[in-house]
């Protein structure tokens, strides 16, 4: 087994139980992509064992802690089936769920969701890569299903050092499948849609939504960046009567169009804007139009903390401009998916925009991911989601 020997004084992230070993904390050692590896302290104490990345910034990710691990086909059994076993207990209103949310896991570098019948995978890391066949195998004992489908067309394989790849890995046919979460029904196309198809981590927070369309009895709503609509058809579920979702991709606005019909509602009720959210809501406000309601659900401004300063401009000016349409007494739902972007700056960001807004409002609930999308203790960077449900005074 090779050894990764650290700096003086590098050791005491792991010991904290964080999962990453940079490359600038590394003393001397290396091996292959993915290839498991020992980590030691300067000294030469057992840190943990971790698979090793020669390309990433992130050069080891730990899988264990515990010296007496082996890393084989049975470790990855055994952590499959405790992130399962944790999922039968958590509140999931939906067929739809993340199975592994990556190190929240004990997994670092892969996602799994799982569609109805289907399982969606992305490897993200080298280590993941390597054990890719041992993984799917277990996944698809430890669920009893038989199609997995790979998404690893993700930016961050380059980090790695990876292809981007995707198509079955078991299983085969069509792509295109209906999940049920709460009490709506949407469709996806693992092959096609974003990250591994669909936004699972805003499915409580469309609830939410639904409850306070319905609870506020909001009529006029505007979802910007809608996807393909799971906020729009929450705000029909709650009432809306007039629902305008606003999104750069066509293919997912003509998915958007099509859940209001699958749902049963008055396609006359929804509208979808092929547009960017900036300019619209600048011509909305030109025009003098005011909402009920506004989502503001946009893309990763931030991925990382370097980029938070321009993505703060970019989410106080959506929002001051969101709070400028909204009517008082309306409800702004907005987020920020930004890893770089903490809660209590995201709050600052959207308080400053109230200040150049004139408008003030009421915190109504803060909100994160769902909870198969798991935060853990020592795990900080695994934190991204975040929204506030704001009542406009
Ligand atoms: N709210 C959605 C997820 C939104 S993801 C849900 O619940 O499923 C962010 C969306 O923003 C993507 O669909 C992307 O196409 C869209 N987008 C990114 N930049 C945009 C822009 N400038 N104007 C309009 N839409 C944009």
């Amino acid at each position: 087994m090779k050894a990764i020997r650290l700096r003086t004084g590098k050791e005491r992230s792991l010991q904290r139980r964080h999962p990453w070993v940079f490359e600038g904390s590394i003393a001397r050692g290396s091996a292959d992509a993915g290839e498991t590896v020992r980590v030691e302290s300067a000294e030469g104490q057992f840190l943990g064992w971790g698979a090793y990345s020669p390309k990433s910034q992130i050069r080891v990710r730990i899988w264990s802690f515990d010296e007496a691990q082996r890393i084989d086909a049975n470790f990855f059994e055994q952590r499959i089936a405790k992130a399962l076993a944790l999922r039968t207990r958590l509140p999931i209103a939906s067929d739809a769920l993340r199975l592994i949310h990556g190190e929240a896991d004990g997994l670092p570098g892969l996602i799994v969701d799982r569609y109805g019948d289907t399982l969606v995978a992305q490897f993200l890391s080298a280590g993941v890569e390597r054990w890719k066949t041992p993984i799917t195998d277990a996944l698809l004992a430890a669920t009893g299903l038989s199609r997995l489908f790979e998404r690893s067309d993700a930016q961050v394989r380059e980090l790695e050092g990876l292809p981007q790849q995707t198509g079955w890995i078991r299983g085969e046919g069509g792509t295109e499948i209906v999940i049920a979460e709460h009490q709506w029904k949407l469709s996806l196309d693992v092959a096609e849609g974003h990250k591994t198809g669909y936004y699972l981590d805003q499915r409580d927070n469309r609830k939410k939504f639904a409850d306070a369309v319905a609870q506020y009895g909001c009529n006029t709503v505007l979802n910007c960046f809608s996807y393909t609509g799971g906020f729009s058809v929450a705000a029909l579920a709650g009432g809306a009567t007039e629902v305008i979702s606003v999104d750069s991709s066509a293919p997912a606005l003509a998915r958007a169009d099509a859940h209001v019909l699958l749902n049963g509602f008055d396609p006359a009720l929804h509208r979808a804007l092929d547009a960017d959210v900036n300019a619209t809501l600048r011509s909305m406000l030109r025009e003098g139009r005011q909402f009920d309601a506004i989502v503001l659900d946009p893309p990763k401004f931030a991925p990382t903390a370097a980029h938070a300063e321009r993505a703060a401009r970019a989410y106080k000016d959506i929002n001051r401009l969101g709070l400028m349409l909204l009517k008082p007494g309306g409800l702004l739902f907005t987020f920020s998916c930004s890893g770089g972007i903490p809660p209590d700056l995201f709050h600052k960001i959207v308080a400053g925009a109230g200040l150049d807004a004139n408008a003030d409002g009421f915190i109504l609930d803060r909100v994160g991911a769902t909870p198969d999308h798991p935060q853990t203790i020592c795990f900080p960077e695994g934190e991204y989601l975040k929204g506030l449900l704001i009542l406009k005074s």
